[in-house]
């Protein structure tokens, strides 16, 4: 790893790609700490669906961390649980100079989450679908790939989208957790991923001995990955590194550049001013009378990060 990008570098928000030595087996492991905490501290969330959100970035940021040109990736799941509508929007520049960037919605039933004895993500979310959204940029045309939710998780679903797309086994594991003493939300999470084997050493092997190989490496990199607890993951006196050596130290592990993680929002008051432009003023005028909070204003929460727009009627009438 090289010495600036690691200074520069706080891996309580980043993630790391890296390699199981003389194994068939990369991965990533992400640790989200202020920048996962500045994005949930303004949504008003439960603690349920907050981990939810919490996990799905992590695991966005997993996929994300791999995309090597300008772009975004997304991923929006729409589901019949008491979660029924999750967005996370990571945009990178595909390079581990700058940090990769996120911001993350949720929409939920209160009533439905009142009624849940499990508040598993696979039953906040319940059934429906996940899309993942790969927005190249440019006039390049975006790569979707659907995943059917029936009621498995963010983990499963993953695995389920690169065994689909990509035909890779993938083993993933998320965590995200509010820590009441220091009053912040941490998250975590691991990716692993089968690739094939290298010659080099096996360079007398024929392919089925090196299918066999490689299956092997797999099996043994699975079988640890199901060893790891959440509080590993999000430990925030752990790090990433570290939960590496422990887990893969048998073989070894190289960790490569590491990317830094931050949250952003890209609402601006010309954006809401566009969106409000689409309606008609009279719906605009309808809309001003009739806020509880401010008669006479219209006012716009966004989304995303929970900031404010107000406006008046008649700034739309000139
Ligand atoms: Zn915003």
């Amino acid at each position: 790893m090289s010495d600036t990008a690691e200074n520069t570098v706080n891996l309580d928000d980043a993630v790391i790609p890296f390699r199981i030595e003389n194994a068939a087996v990369r991965g990533e492991i992400t640790r989200l700490k202020a920048s996962i905490h500045e994005v949930l501290k303004d949504h008003d969330y439960p603690a349920p669906i907050a981990r939810v959100v919490a996990k799905a970035v992590a695991l966005t940021s997993l996929l994300g961390s791999s995309i090597k040109f300008k772009g975004r990736l997304i991923i929006q799941t729409t589901t019949d649980g008491p979660l029924n509508m999750l967005v996370v929007d990571y945009h990178t520049d595909g390079n581990f100079k700058t940090p990769g960037k996120f911001r993350a919605s949720a929409r939920f039933d209160a009533v439905k989450l009142s009624e849940l004895d499990e508040t598993d993500d696979a039953s906040l979310l319940g059934a429906g679908q996940m899309i993942i959204t790969i927005d190249q940029g440019n006039d390049m045309q975006n790569y979707q790939g659907i995943v059917a939710l029936d009621n498995i998780g963010l983990e499963a679903a993953a695995e389920l989208y690169f065994g689909k797309s990509e035909q890779m086994l993938t083993q993933v594991r998320l965590a995200a957790e509010y820590d009441t003493d220091e009053k912040t939300w941490n998250a975590g999470g691991v990716m692993v991923q089968s690739i094939a084997v290298e010659g080099g050493s096996n360079a007398e092997l024929n392919d089925e001995e090196l299918k066999e190989l490689q299956l092997a490496d797999w099996e043994n990199a699975r079988a640890l990955m199901l060893t790891i607890k959440d509080f590993e993951l999000i430990n925030p006196k752990g790090d990433s590194q570290n939960l590496l050596y422990q887990l893969f130290h048998e073989k070894g592990v190289s960790c490569y550049v590491p990317q830094a993680l931050e949250a952003f929002c890209q609402c601006s008051p010309e954006r809401i001013e566009d969106m409000l432009g689409q309606f008609s003023q009279e719906e605009r005028v309808e809309m001003a009378i009739g806020n509880p909070k401010k008669p006479g204003f219209i006012q716009v929460a966004c989304d995303f990060c929970g900031k404010e727009y107000e406006f008046t009627a008649e700034h739309f009438a000139q």
